[in-house]
């Protein structure tokens, strides 16, 4: 097979051979941009390279001719001594990756070449500076030496000079960096550096491979869900240089404003300056705007480029590009990373520009970002302290202890602390520290810097480029202009959406887009903001394109009329156990303490009346619609009062002669009730056949509140569910008994009570039986926390504060199983379980009501496993709205 193919030679459409950045360059080279020549080296190559441990055999021989052809067209040789081709090697996964070997420029530098540079070029200044840089880049990322090794270098030239500006240096003082820097590769790897050219590009080729294993990559793919067998392509490309002079520079620039998705130019531009030099923020960038002052021509191609790209790929293209004396050279573009309210304003603006069709439009917004922008946000009417301020590069409020490194965010935020990370910039050693922070603050680096742009990928609060506050992270401090001090671990607020920054915590009020759903603004009237606008559009089409409805978990009258303004097409579970909780403690207690059949008949008599009401206000606020009502699920011992608690009390008591007869009664209770896995214990079902008259009180209450609503015109839909199935016998028995009882109370009032009758899949068992349980049951819920509990055999209650931070890391799994559902364990139990459900009784009706019900990517397997709906949390309701919706269109 092929395994080198040359720009011209591809498409936008072979990111799986030529990953992002090969394919794109492709594309442009094909629409006739300008685009340094150069080749891709596929990600077959590295797939081979991965599993092999070398390259595939006759690689080098192919990247050696399409190196011939690239020296000719440039008419000269790589590293050639008097006039020396140079090339760029950067990796370009399928899917853009923090965390991967990004580039090494001027590979084709040595002591001879460097000369033949300074000639041809007329510049010595440009030509050490060129040669510093490869030996840098090569020795950071190729050779993995400390790059602060280097920029301490860099440093104390600058200081012996007396100069804070890398413009300041001259060539003599790039001279003596390329001498100190080949020192420190020396002392680092014990060798001098490559001086061949072809050895440099293979070994930068090598080190783009080895980095798809990065453990920072490996990191990011697990949190992304990127397939970890993809591998990466790498990019050779004829090196373009910004750093010629004043005439030169490079810039990176957005078609619309990734923080706002409004239309117009943005980006970054440094005059003189290479590559890394704009995204590392090593000097502060101009806006693009002002490049319009330095080179009106240059400007005005770059604009054209711009529309062409984003009418080609019809979305917010991010570009790479570098002038070289005049001449401008595009270096990459793809379609962009942008923050949550600008996917909905972008998708939104380009539906109205006639671009895509609305369908287009809604699977480019995801749950996730829907779920972003019904975050709070400060309240603008609090009384705030006012720090300073940078950049609004990734919007949200965010609250936290300041700290200065990495390695103190993981370990506060371990330990439950929400923390702001604070550098003077980020690179990709802080992406762990990124993941686990909060909010993350910067002094330095545009829109465009890395803290900014893997904020914005994460969904995460981010102020960048704050320069008026001083981070020392050495000391560990903050310092505003004003002189206000924040030292670890004080308390500082930053608005990713205005770019301020405040001292302590700072109120919070609702999103707009919450009272939206809330009810609380009209999506037609002036009120209304565009994003309310653009919501409410893509969710008008959501819920026409979608084929499961979308149901709240909601146990009180509130909450279910909350639920209901927020899209709720019923209750999915209504947890009966919280209706047991506060003064009611007093009553179960006495039901579990009670000695005679008289004594229980009466505790559960008085609790029937305060069940009925609250069934009854659910009933109301749901009027018409499902309510789930879940019989009683968890453990008895958790109505009483803790174990040891008592003990302490009874002996206390005892010890001062007294003698508490309630207490040493409810102490042998708590002993017979105390279980060493109480979650496999006496609970749910189990419950209802062993505590006689429970389960019945419960349905009594159902039917009576239900009863009373249709005498008062109402329409209650409840259906009954029994909890912790395991076996058919069990839902069997509670069925005949709760059916008995329906009928009882259906003839009491004078009406008719036939309400579904259905359980729980929340057991392996009862997934693997679910055809002889659906003979029972018409219809099934999955409960899919108890699910992952029991499959996993991972207590739900401890392991995500124990060992999931380790299992995490060590990457297990990327995302807890707990928040997004394992399609391959839990998930193949409810695909059988579907299926043989289904086929014992068609038309059986299927929903989800675990946690899972509100996660945007387990939304999507329940709609392709066939559920006819799921069930989540009132606030979660608009996201599954979305998300079942996009995973229907
Ligand atoms: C479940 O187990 O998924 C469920 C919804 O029930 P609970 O969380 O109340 O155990
Ligand atoms: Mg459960």
């Amino acid at each position: 097979p092929n395994y080198v193919f040359e720009f011209a030679e591809g498409n936008k459409d072979l990111k799986d051979l030529l990953g992002g950045k090969g394919a794109n360059l492709a594309e442009m080279t094909n629409l006739g941009l300008p685009v340094p020549p150069g080749f891709t080296i596929t990600t077959d190559a590295c797939r081979h390279y991965l599993a092999h441990g070398r390259l595939p055999d006759g690689l080098d021989a192919e990247i050696d001719e399409k190196l011939r052809s690239l020296e000719k067209s440039m008419g000269k040789r790589l590293g050639q001594a008097d006039d020396p081709l140079l090339v760029s090697v950067r990796s370009g996964a399928k899917f853009s990756m923090p965390g991967m070997m990004e580039t090494v420029l001027n590979i084709g530098l040595n002591d001879d070449s460097v000369r033949g540079l300074a000639a041809q070029a007329g510049d010595d200044r440009f030509a050490w500076d060129s040669y510093r840089r490869l030996i840098q880049m090569f020795g950071k990322t190729v050779q993995g030496i400390e790059g602060e090794l280097f920029e301490d270098a860099i440093d104390d030239v600058k200081q012996a000079k007396g100069v804070r500006n890398d413009l300041d240096l001259d060539a003599d003082d790039y001279k003596a960096l390329v001498d100190r820097f080949k020192a420190i590769v020396r002392e680092a790897t014990g060798a001098e550096f490559p001086a061949d050219p072809r050895t440099q590009m293979r070994l930068a080729v090598n080190a783009v491979f080895d980095s798809w294993n990065a453990p920072r990559a490996v990191l990011y793919r697990r949190q992304e869900r990127i397939p970890t067998d993809l591998g990466t392509a790498v990019n050779v490309c004829a090196m373009v240089f910004g750093n010629l002079g004043m005439d030169s520079g490079t810039g990176v620039a957005f078609t619309r404003d990734p923080a706002t998705g409004q239309q117009g130019i943005y980006g970054d531009y440094l005059q003189n300056a290479q590559g890394e030099d704009v995204v590392a923020g090593v000097r502060n960038t101009v806006p693009l705007a002002d490049l319009e002052r330095v080179d009106a021509a240059a400007y005005a191609e770059l604009l054209h480029i711009m529309e062409t790209l984003e009418n080609h790929y019809r979305d917010l293209c991010d570009i790479e590009f570098t002038i070289e004396r005049g001449k401008l050279w595009m270096l990459q573009t793809r379609v962009g990373k942008r923050t949550a309210a600008a996917a909905f304003r972008i998708a939104n603006q380009l539906v109205d520009q006639g671009v895509i069709t609305l369908a287009e439009a809604v699977s480019r917004v995801t749950g996730d970002q829907l779920a972003q922008l019904m975050f709070p946000r400060f309240d603008h009417a609090a009384e705030r302290h006012r720090l300073g301020s940078g950049m609004n590069a990734s919007p949200g409020a965010a609250v936290g202890k300041a700290v200065f490194d990495s390695y103190t965010a993981i370990k506060w935020s371990r330990s439950g602390e929400d923390v702001i990370l604070c550098r003077r910039e980020t690179n990709p050693d802080d992406l762990e520290g990124m993941i686990s922070a909060t909010g993350i603050l910067t002094s330095r680096g545009g829109k465009t810097s890395h803290a900014a742009v893997v904020a914005r990928g994460m969904g995460k609060t981010c102020v960048c480029g704050a320069e008026e506050l001083d981070i020392d992270t050495k000391n560990r401090r903050l310092t505003a202009p004003g002189g206000e001090v924040i030292e670890e671990g004080d308390v500082i607020s930053i608005d990713g959406t205005s770019g301020e920054v405040f001292l302590g915590e700072v109120p919070v009020v609702a999103s707009p887009v919450v009272r939206y759903f809330d009810g609380e603004v009209d999506p037609a009237s002036d009120e209304a903001d565009e994003l309310v606008r653009n919501v409410h559009r893509f969710m008008q089409y959501s819920d026409a394109a979608r084929r499961m409805n979308v149901r709240a978990n909601a146990d009180n009258a509130e909450d279910a009329a909350r639920a209901r303004r927020m899209g709720a097409q019923g209750i999915g579970l209504c947890r009966t156990e919280h209706m047991f909780l506060g003064d009611r403690r007093q009553l179960v207690e006495r039901l579990i303490l009670a000695d005679t059949e008289k004594e229980q008949d009466e505790s559960l008599a008085a609790l029937l009346p305060l069940q009925r009401d609250d069934f009854w206000g659910v009933f109301e606020a749901m009027d018409g619609l499902p309510v789930t009502v879940r019989l009683l699920d968890p453990p008895l011992h958790e109505f009483l009062p803790d174990i040891t608690e008592l003990s302490v009390r009874v002996a206390v008591a005892e010890a001062r002669g007294e003698k508490q007869e309630g207490d040493l009664r409810l102490l042998q209770a708590v002993h017979k009730l105390h279980e060493q896995n109480p979650m496999l214990g006496l609970r749910g079902v189990r419950l209802g056949l062993v505590v006689p008259g429970l389960f019945t009180m419960q349905v009594r209450a159902i039917a009576q509140a239900a009863a009373d609503r249709i005498k008062a015109g109402g329409r209650p839909r409840p259906e009954i569910m029994i909890p912790l199935v395991g076996t058919v016998q069990e839902l069997e028995i509670i069925r005949d008994e709760s059916l008995r009882v329906l009928r009882e109370v259906g003839a009491e009032f004078g009406v008719e009570l036939d309400f579904p009758i259905g359980t729980m899949i929340e057991l392996p068992r009862a997934a693997l039986t679910a055809g002889q349980i659906a003979e029972n049951a018409e219809f099934f819920s999955f409960g899919t926390n108890d699910l992952t509990q029991t499959v996993w055999g991972f207590s739900r209650d401890d392991v995500e504060a124990s060992f999931f931070s380790a299992y995490l890391e060590r990457g297990v799994f990327g995302v807890s199983p707990f928040e997004s559902i394992d399609v391959d364990g839990v998930g193949r139990l409810i695909k059988i379980a579907v299926e043989e459900g289904r086929a014992a009784r068609p038309g059986i009706k299927l929903g989800i009501c675990g946690e899972h019900g509100g996660d945007p990517w387990s939304v999507r397997f329940f709609h392709q496993v066939g559920l006819d709906y799921v069930s989540c949390s009132p606030f979660r309701v608009p996201v599954a709205r979305l998300e079942a919706g996009r995973a229907a269109a």
